[in-house]
C-alpha cells in the first residue's frame, strides 16, 4: 500500500498522505474480511469542510487511488459517492477531533448487533483490551456501544445517530442492527486500532455468551 503506482490519483486535490490514509483502512479491513462483496466504505479528513471517500462499489481490499474521491462534508452530494457517505459527513461534523472514519460488515460486529444489544446498547466490559480505546485507562469499566435501527433512508439514519451521539456520549463506534460497524478516531492509526479493538472485543463478548464467533 505504500507503492508510489497505488498512490496515483485523478483527483490532486487528495492529499498523499490522506489519500494513503485511505488505502490503509480499505486494505487493512480487506485483509481481516471485513468489507465482502464490495461493502463498507473509509475516509480520512482532509480539512474542515472535506475528507477523502471511498466511492461507491469495487473491492475495498483491493481499493487504488482511482477509487477514492474528493467529498464536502456539507455537500453537495458527490455523484460517486457512496450511499453510505452522509454518515462519515456526520462524524467530521460532530467531532473536529476525529480524523477518519471507517465502516465495516465484519461478522463479529453484525452478530453482536442482533444478540447482544440490549436497551439500545451492546455493552463491554471487565476486557483488558478496552484500553485500546482512546482514554480508557483500566478494564475496570465498561463500554456502552450504542446500537441503532438499519435504514436504508440515510438521512433518517444520520439524524437518529447525530441525536443520540450529542445527548449520550461521542464514544468510539456505533452499530447497525444485522448491517455493522461505524467507527472512529483521530487519525488513520487510530482507527484502525479501534476497529481492531472492537473487533476482538465483540469477538470475546459473544463467545462468553457461548456463541461462535
Ligand atoms: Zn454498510
Amino acid at each position: 500500500m505504500t507503492n508510489a503506482s497505488v498512490l496515483k490519483t485523478t483527483d490532486d486535490t487528495v492529499p498523499a498522505d490522506v489519500l494513503r490514509g485511505v488505502i490503509a483502512l480499505a486494505h487493512h479491513a480487506g485483509a481481516k474480511g471485513w468489507v465482502p462483496a464490495t461493502s463498507g466504505n473509509f475516509s480520512v479528513r482532509i480539512d474542515k469542510s472535506a475528507c477523502a471517500v471511498t466511492a461507491s462499489g469495487g473491492d475495498k481490499g483491493a481499493l487504488t487511488a482511482a477509487g477514492v474521491i474528493r467529498a464536502g462534508i456539507n455537500g453537495p452530494a458527490h455523484p460517486r459517492a457512496s450511499a453510505e457517505a452522509p454518515l462519515h459527513y456526520l462524524m467530521y461534523k460532530l467531532s473536529p477531533s476525529i480524523g477518519a472514519v471507517a465502516h465495516v460488515h465484519a461478522q463479529p460486529a453484525v452478530l453482536a448487533s442482533l444478540v447482544l444489544a440490549q436497551d439500545g446498547r451492546v455493552r463491554i466490559e471487565g476486557l483488558e483490551l478496552l484500553k485500546a480505546l482512546n482514554g480508557i485507562k483500566t478494564h475496570a469499566t465498561h463500554v456502552d456501544v450504542p446500537v441503532f435501527e438499519n435504514d436504508q433512508d440515510m438521512d433518517a439514519l444520520a439524524a437518529r445517530v447525530e441525536a443520540r451521539l450529542k445527548a449520550d456520549e461521542l464514544g468510539w463506534g456505533f452499530l447497525l442492527v444485522g448491517h455493522g460497524l461505524y467507527a472512529w478516531g483521530a487519525d488513520t492509526q487510530e482507527t484502525l486500532r479501534h476497529l481492531d479493538a472492537f473487533d476482538y472485543l465483540f469477538t470475546l463478548m459473544l463467545k462468553m455468551k457461548g456463541i461462535p464467533a
